[in-house]
């Protein structure tokens, strides 16, 4: 977890550098010097409202998204209208026209499907709302200003990257078995993320140095709905079953920590994971605490880590821009086509981590404590 663990509503727990501390005394102190209009840093000058769309509180990710948003966006005087739609579409969507009913003034949005919101985005256009796209691309409509979010098609690469170096395949070892999963189909991060990983692994796949014994390629073969990796769970059992009975698999291209685990149940479940059956090696993206752990158990090969308090800084900078009457900075006017536009976004760099950096990289930026990993 980040250092800003419970943001809440500001009141109870304030976040001094990394100590989380219970201080009604500080948040009072401070609400009546905001009230005669003397609010320090983070302390909200009411700028108006931001509203803030999160997918689901079942990966940690989004929890870390949601509250450093929060936490970023009150230090810059705004209150936040942060909703968690447990990756339930109608749901989401509900949240949103209520975001707009109640009068926010700049949505920020992480859809879990990133097709189904034209209508709500049209209602905010219609009363000059602003919409950044969170993470996630929002596609086919016009209505969607700008997008911060990680380098996706990077993240891809470095997980294809991963597998390539660690079997020796530009060495010319091989050939290995390899099964590939996708993210889900409604999230424009998975092709991304697929396609960037393929952009290493086809050629190898095409000469015979990586074999999916399966055959099973290409996003609509491969993607996982709703990136459920229980879904992942049972395919790779299914794979397993079918075509590795007596054969191994040596590799797994999972695009997400959560999917990752699941996966890794399955190959324990036919006997992987020991001395002389070794787990294959197996990518994520996430550093979400099991994940950390899972590779420190030699489980888990890989995963990618996105610092989600830099995303937020990213856009809650594009937030403040805005509503100041400024352009936010934007370093990508190319790659996102949402179907109806290109989308100005801050694409911020993915970082491999495995067993030999995970501590300089996640524990050396203040990311997690050591403790919360071993
Ligand atoms: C995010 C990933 C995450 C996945 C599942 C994607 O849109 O970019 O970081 O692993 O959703 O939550």
């Amino acid at each position: 977890m980040p250092n800003m663990r419970r943001s809440h509503d500001g009141l109870g727990y304030v976040n001094l550098g990394r100590t989380t501390l219970r201080t009604f005394g500080i948040a009072l102190t401070a609400l009546a010097l905001g009230a005669i209009g003397l609010a320090g840093p983070g302390q909200a000058q009411d700028k108006g409202t931001v509203g803030v769309a999160m997918p689901t509180k079942s990966s940690a990710r989004w929890i870390d998204d949601g509250n450093n948003m929060v936490k970023v966006l009150k230090e810059k005087g705004y209150n936040v209208d942060l909703q968690y739609a447990e990756d339930d579409i109608p749901n989401q969507l509900a949240q949103i026209e209520n975001m707009i009913t109640k009068g926010s003034k700049v949505l920020v949005i992480a859809a879990i499907d990133g097709t189904t919101l034209s209508d709500a985005l049209q209602q905010a256009a219609d009363k000059g709302i602003k919409v950044i796209a969170y993470d996630r691309l929002i596609r086919n409509s016009k209505n969607v200003d700008y997008y911060a979010t990680f380098d996706n098609f990077q993240v891809g690469v470095l997980q294809g990257g991963y597998i390539e170096k660690a079997l020796g395949l530009k060495e010319g070892k091989g050939p290995f078995n390899i099964e590939l999963f996708g993210g889900s189909p409604d999230d424009n991060n998975a092709y991304f993320f697929y396609n960037g990983a393929m952009s290493v692994l086809e050629p190898y796949i095409k000469s015979g140095k990586l074999k999916v014994q399966s055959g099973q390629m290409g996003m609509d073969k491969v993607s996982t709905l709703r990136w459920d990796g229980a879904v992942a769970q049972s395919r790779m059992d299914n794979l397993l079953s079918a075509y590795y009975t007596d054969k191994r698999v040596d590799a797994v291209l999972s695009p997400y920590d959560g999917l990752s685990i699941g996966i890794i149940s399955s190959l324990k479940g036919v006997g992987y994971g020991t001395p002389k059956q070794p787990m294959p090696i197996i990518t994520g993206q996430d550093a979400e605490v099991p994940s950390v752990k899972s590779i420190l158990a030699k489980e888990q090969t890989q995963t990618v880590f996105k610092d989600t308090r830099e995303l937020a800084k990213v856009a809650a900078n594009m937030v403040d821009a805005t509503l100041s009457g400024k352009t936010p900075e934007v370093n990508d006017t190319k790659t996102y086509e949402n179907g109806v536009k290109v989308v100005p976004s801050y694409l911020l760099k993915p970082i491999s981590v495995d067993a030999s950096n995970w501590k300089e990289v996640l524990v050396g930026s203040g990311y997690y404590k050591e403790n919360q990993i071993q």
